[in-house]
């Protein structure tokens, strides 16, 4: 898990375009393009510096916005494949987004298609995307990927409105067929400024609870939330507990709809952090750390990605755990970090110490 020479995952945020209007949207996407987007030949160009990260390639997410708005999208998918370049895509799910569109991006060999589900029920996760009729858009989408044989994963951003539907939407996506669940803790960027976040405890609620739910054979992953880390080295301990009433909530929840767990915890002891395993490039070129941690680094039209993803000195110190406050001395930092969109978010240093987590206030304070 060395990632000091080239990224895992490669974010390029395709366009900001989108016809939906997330309340917690990153990108702040609008419905119109901006200016300033990478053009075909800058995107092909773009693509071509994935390569020279050496192989095995890092794989390339399409993201946005939504990459069905850029017109050339199938175009610069073909490309990625025929240069080798693993690939996957994060549509929003709109009237774009249709059956035949699904079986294309099967034919150009996606290695995967994740989707947005903010809720369990019709009228949380339509009024978070802010459209009437999504949730059920977003349940065919589910449904004619797996039918297609497609590796689907469900994203979902936790907020206060959503936090008490978790196990029933677990348990939904278990029942569709999914197989990789992805959990946003949310960041105040873009539109997600204005969301309410969770507390740090309701924070340590949700990380064990999906250390729990990771225990039924579903991939949970989480972004921003690398903490959960050191919640699943916590509960190698048998005796080990959170003692809180929102966590009791959701693992009666979860063991009523599922039963008791049948697997051993999916969650992996190391991970990726912004500027580690990862790398983000905006819809104008602009590299960044991560999606949500909007540091520009440099530009993909003048700066080789390559080099500045080895060589900045702030992706270099986020590899090397240079980290003040409570993850600075933290004893897990090595397999945390923290989120570093977090810190730079609260206190404008991406170094600094994740707010979310309450073993670094515990520590610290
Ligand atoms: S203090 Fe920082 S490094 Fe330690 S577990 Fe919390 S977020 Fe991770």
């Amino acid at each position: 898990m060395d990632f000091s020479s080239k990224p895992v995952l490669i974010f390029w945020e395709t366009t900001r375009a989108c016809s939906l209007s997330c309340i917690h949207c990153r990108a702040s996407a609008i419905t119109d393009p901006l200016p300033g987007e990478l053009t075909q030949r800058e995107a092909m160009s773009m693509i071509d510096q994935v390569t020279l990260f050496g192989k095995p390639y890092p794989t390339m997410i399409f993201t946005g916005g939504d990459p069905l708005r850029r017109k050339d999208l199938f175009e610069l998918m073909l490309h990625a494949a025929e240069l080798g370049i693993n690939f996957a895509v994060s549509p929003a799910v709109t009237e774009l987004l249709t059956f035949e569109t699904l079986a294309k991006f099967k034919r150009l060999g996606a290695s995967s298609i994740s989707v947005s589900l903010d809720g369990a029920y019709e009228d949380t996760h339509d009024a978070i995307r802010r459209r009437r009729g999504t949730y059920q858009k977003t349940l065919q989408a589910i449904r004619d990927a797996v039918n297609l044989g497609l590796n689907i994963q469900v994203n979902t951003a936790i907020m206060q409105e959503n936090l008490g539907e978790l196990p029933e939407l677990f348990h939904l996506i278990r029942k569709l067929g999914v197989k990789t669940w992805e959990l946003f803790f949310l960041i105040k960027v873009g539109r997600g400024s204005s969301v309410e976040d969770l507390e740090p405890r309701q924070c340590e609620s949700v990380c064990n609870f999906l250390y729990d739910a990771s225990s039924y054979g579903m991939v949970i992953r989480t972004v921003e939330a690398p903490f959960i880390r050191r919640v699943m080295k916590q509960r190698s301990d048998p005796e080990a507990c959170w003692n809180d009433p929102d966590y009791h909530r959701l693992q009666s929840e979860l063991v009523r709809l599922e039963g008791d767990p049948h697997t051993t915890s999916t969650l992996r002891p190391r991970g990726t952090l912004d500027g580690d395993g990862i790398v983000f490039v905006a819809h104008d070129g602009t590299i960044h750390p991560g999606g949500l941690l909007p540091i520009p680094l440099g530009n993909v039209k003048v700066d080789s990605l390559a080099r500045t993803y080895r060589e900045h000195e702030l992706l270099m110190n986020i590899r090397q755990r240079k980290m003040s406050g409570g993850c600075g001395v933290c004893e897990f930092k090595e397999m945390c970090g923290g989120s570093r969109a977090r810190a730079f978010s609260y206190n404008a240093d991406p170094l600094s110490s994740d707010q979310a987590c309450i073993h670094a206030s515990l520590m610290y304070d």
